[in-house]
């Protein structure tokens, strides 16, 4: 079954403890794709400019992902630049320039439109619910990404396409923020009201938990001794989540929990290395092995 993304494709400039680079391949969708192609078929929707050349496109190549939706205009390509603190929990964004972006309008291709898995990505909900308007039918599962510039600035338009998400997908102070609770258990059951039936808490080096029936689970990050580059982790992780449950025939709770193993499996991936450098080379087996890594690391007897 195919998995449709809508979001960024992005130049980034970022900066950790352990190195800068000044212009890299990112963007959400394009994490989310690399990652989500490794379990399922992925058609992605996004504009990139003029400077975007077959090199940058070459990461989608020999990949299950279809590149048909993947608008080129004239201009340059989206722009971000952000800059991580010591203990690399913490970024400032230093340059948001969203150059083609601005003048966004999502197409849906033909093929595309017939989509049962949707990820929204973390862009202007009013764009995210367009493009969940080009599908012909009642998609299986939609998921959905925002930020704090979205909750802040378009409340409205956020709740309006909030009504029809499965799953939000969003980090912990994001979702204090949306729901005006602390406590995530409450946030949680606040969320609920606004439409979506699951939530997924991605919390960086503490993992992430999901909250749906009343029940809560909880995957913590894979253990590493040296994380080069958290840019993208948590897409990555909507890509493994999201890949995995388009995988499979239904979304019940054994599903989800194994969605959320196969996310911060491929989020533990992306952080080793800057940028994409660490899921181009990935392999099939390598997801498998550090899967298995981490049913032992939780398994325990009473
Ligand atoms: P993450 O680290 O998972 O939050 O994702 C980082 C990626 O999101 C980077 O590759 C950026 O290009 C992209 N990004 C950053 N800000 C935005 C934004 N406002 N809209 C869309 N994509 C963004």
């Amino acid at each position: 079954m195919s998995l449709l993304v809508v979001g960024s494709v992005a130049f980034d400039a970022v900066e950790t403890p352990h190195g800068k680079v000044d212009r890299m391949l990112g963007g959400a969708a394009t994490y989310f794709s690399v990652a989500a192609s490794f379990f399922t078929h992925v058609n992605l929707v996004g504009i990139v400019g003029t400077d975007f050349t077959e090199k940058d496109a070459s990461i989608f190549k020999g990949r299950k992902v279809d590149t048909l939706g993947l608008e080129r205009a004239d201009g340059k390509t989206f722009f971000w630049a952000g800059k991580y603190n010591e203990n690399m929990n913490d970024r400032t964004t230093l340059a948001t320039e969203l150059n083609v972006f601005a003048e966004f309008k999502p197409k849906l291709p033909g093929p595309y439109q017939s989509s049962q898995h949707v990820f929204l990505a973390n862009i202007d909900p009013t764009l995210q619910r367009s493009v969940l308007h080009q599908v012909s039918k009642r998609p299986k599962v939609v998921a959905l990404d925002t930020m704090n510039y979205w909750i802040e600035r378009t409340p409205k338009e956020l709740r309006e396409t909030l009504k029809h998400t499965d799953i939000l997908m969003i980090n912990d102070s994001e979702t204090r923020q949306l729901s005006n609770e602390h406590n995530l258990l409450r946030a949680a059951r606040h969320i609920f009201t606004l439409g979506p039936k699951a939530l997924v808490i991605k919390r960086g080096e503490y993992g992430a938990m999901l909250v749906h029936q009343n029940r809560t689970f909880h995957v913590p990050a894979f253990p590493l001794e040296q994380v080069h580059d958290p840019t993208g982790a948590g897409d990555t992780f909507a890509g493994g989540f999201m890949g995995y449950l388009a995988s499979v025939p239904r979304a019940g709770d054994a599903e989800l929990r194994r969605a959320m193993v196969y996310g911060s499996v491929m989020g533990s991936f992306t952080v080793e290395k800057f940028g994409l450098e660490r899921l181009r080379t990935l392999k099939r087996s390598e997801i498998t092995a550090r899967a298995k890594h981490f049913q032992k690391m939780t398994h325990f007897a009473l």
